[in-house]
């Protein structure tokens, strides 16, 4: 039996990169998957279609993770559509990055609801749907471990939050038997942070593997976290990083 078959997957930012890949695996695993995205409708469908060529089960919703009703909506379609929720992916999120005094406070505001706000209002729509062996997992950052550029406050901030989410909701939640936890990716190839891009060589050099990482790098672990072997893990942060924060 696939380690994720009968269970439902809800994927925030599911439209590419790494979301993307995570919707992919955890079909393959046996998931019925529902992706969101903001703008990226086309690019939802695909991994809807890619999904569903394998004779998997998907479904995409718009949804701004922005705007709490349109997360609560998100995470009904998936009840309503697969008939229950047990595995949620905060993967969404945008990267502002400059200087502290360009940061305006519009990049402060949408940072904070995407990368923070939506990840705590998503785990609290989802988990009332959730039953024994729920699962939350949240992506975060190697940057929330270590900032090695100027720059990265805001972004930083944003993710080192996801540590005390995690860790407290796996307090709360253990009692039900779902377990939360935060993967920290290292570099990774997409379009956030393109393995051609202009600072792409320096930034594979902070790795111990020297290179960047592909998406489904990342989704292999998020895959063990959302199966029955990763039972006994719960508030951990795990870095897939290639060594970045060694
Ligand atoms: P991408 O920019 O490639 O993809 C972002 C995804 O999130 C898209 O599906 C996008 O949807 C969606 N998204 C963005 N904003 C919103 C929103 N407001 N509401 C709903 N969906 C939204 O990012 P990555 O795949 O690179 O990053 C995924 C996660 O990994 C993020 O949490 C990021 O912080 C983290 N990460 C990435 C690293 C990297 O090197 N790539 C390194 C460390 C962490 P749409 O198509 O509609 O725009």
């Amino acid at each position: 039996m696939k380690r994720c078959e009968g269970k439902v997957a809800l994927v925030t930012g599911g439209s590419r990169g790494i979301g993307a890949a995570v919707a992919l695996r955890l079909a393959e695993e046996g998931a019925d998957v529902v992706v969101t995205y903001e703008k990226g409708a086309e690019r939802a469908a695909e991994v809807v279609d890619a999904i569903k060529a394998r004779g998997g089960r998907a479904l995409a919703v718009q949804a701004d993770c922005a705007v709490p009703e349109a997360l609560t909506a998100a995470v009904d379609a998936a009840v309503a559509t697969f008939g229950g929720l047990d595995i949620l992916v905060n993967n969404a999120a945008v990267f502002l990055v400059g200087p502290l005094g360009d940061l305006g406070r519009a990049d402060i505001d949408r940072t904070l609801a995407v990368n923070v706000r939506a990840p705590l209002l998503a785990a609290q729509a989802a988990v009332r749907h959730m039953g024994h062996g729920g699962r939350v997992i949240t992506i975060g950052s190697n940057v929330a471990d270590r900032a090695p550029f100027p720059g990265l406050s805001l972004y930083a901030m944003s993710k080192t939050a996801l540590a005390g989410m995690t860790k407290a909701l796996a307090r709360e939640l253990g009692p039900r038997g779902i377990t939360v936890n935060l993967v920290h990716p290292g570099p990774t190839d997409t379009d956030a942070n393109p393995a051609d891009g202009p600072n792409a060589e320096a930034i594979a050099g902070l790795t111990a593997l020297g290179r960047y990482a592909e998406p489904a790098e990342i989704a292999a672990t998020i895959a063990h976290l959302a199966g029955p072997d990763a039972q006994y893990v719960t508030g951990a942060s795990i870095h897939v990083d290639g060594g970045f924060t060694a």
